[in-house]
């Protein structure tokens, strides 16, 4: 079932009733994926992309599951319960900066939203390490309702970025009014630049146009070594795919708080002061989206 892409109305239903099960049962993760400076020195952060369990125990992407509870209306629930599950991510770790994905069917003030906003709200230091993004894919239901969305977390501190730029039927002016932090070109223009030249200045011209629109541009769908160094030539500074990582269960900030715990107790053993992040050699090299 986690495979079918024909849309079905039943098949929907049941496909979102499976979602929403995850989420109630647990079975539903988050793996992350890095996005990286051309040169691989920063991460500017990591997003967070939804897995699940299947009846076979096997682990799955749930993009299909996702769109199914786009079509049926039951987004909302998944968004909240992911952007929670990143929030908790977030204040257990006081450095990393991670992005989430929000439906633009959820992309509205909905007061299903009170709760978490106020989570937010009571902690800017964690809203000013999340990066939301909206996808350009979806047509945004309500423009008035996505740019208030917006703007709220905006406000309270979050980063608004614009996904699969380029790929859906969003016009720049609509794109414009949403005033993203970071827009994300569509991996479809990195696949054609390596192509012919009239690709190459198409993706080049897309990186110019989202660069205009917003002030940090992400180009997706980097797989190999050629993909790199096309996106960069063309203007990418930011890049993200499998060539630096496919999206992974593995959070390295994690392993930078136990790194950062051991060299606290070392000290305290030997009596000195935990003085920084600056003693630990691999410290993150997480860029601050400020
Ligand atoms: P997206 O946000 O554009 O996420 C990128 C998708 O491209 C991910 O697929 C990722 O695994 C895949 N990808 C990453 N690097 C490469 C690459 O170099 N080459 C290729 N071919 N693919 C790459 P995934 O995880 O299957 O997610 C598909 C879509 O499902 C996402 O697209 C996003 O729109 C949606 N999605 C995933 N998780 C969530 C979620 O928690 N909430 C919502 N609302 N949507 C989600
Ligand atoms: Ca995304
Ligand atoms: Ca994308």
């Amino acid at each position: 079932m986690f495979n079918d892409v024909t849309v079905d109305p039943v098949r929907d239903a049941a496909a979102s009733t499976a979602l929403l099960c995850a989420v109630a049962d647990g079975t539903i993760l988050l793996h992350w994926q890095p996005v990286m400076s051309a040169d691989g020195e920063r991460i500017l952060y990591h997003e967070a992309l939804s897995r699940v369990i299947d009846d076979d125990g096997a682990l799955m992407p749930a993009g299909n599951l996702i769109a199914a509870a786009e079509r049926v209306g039951t987004i909302g629930a998944i968004d909240r319960h992911n952007l929670n599950r990143v929030l908790d991510e977030l204040e257990a770790a006081p450095a990393v900066c991670l992005g989430i994905n929000i439906s633009a069917d959820s992309a509205c003030l909905h007061p299903a939203w009170t709760r978490t906003l106020a989570r937010l709200k009571a902690a800017p230091q964690i809203a000013q390490r999340l990066v939301v993004e909206i996808t350009e894919t979806g047509t945004l239901p309500s423009l008035p309702a996505a740019i208030a969305f917006a703007n709220e977390l905006r406000t309270l501190g979050c980063r608004i970025a614009i996904d699969d730029f380029g790929d859906g039927q969003a016009s720049i002016r609509r794109l414009t009014a949403l005033k993203p932090d970071i827009v994300k070109v569509d991996r479809h223009f990195t696949v054609g630049a390596l192509h012919s030249k009239a690709e190459y200045t198409i993706l080049e011209r897309m990186i110019a146009l989202a660069q205009a629109l917003s002030p940090v541009v992400i180009v997706e769908g980097v797989e190999t070594s050629a993909h790199r160094e096309v996106v960069e030539s063309a203007g990418g500074t930011w890049q993200q795919g499998y060539y630096w990582a496919k999206p992974s269960p593995d959070r390295p900030w994690r392993s930078e708080i136990r790194q950062l715990k051991d060299l606290a107790v070392r000290q305290y053993r030997k009596g000195e002061a935990l003085v920084g992040h600056a003693s630990i050699s691999s410290a993150p090299r997480f860029t601050v989206l400020r």
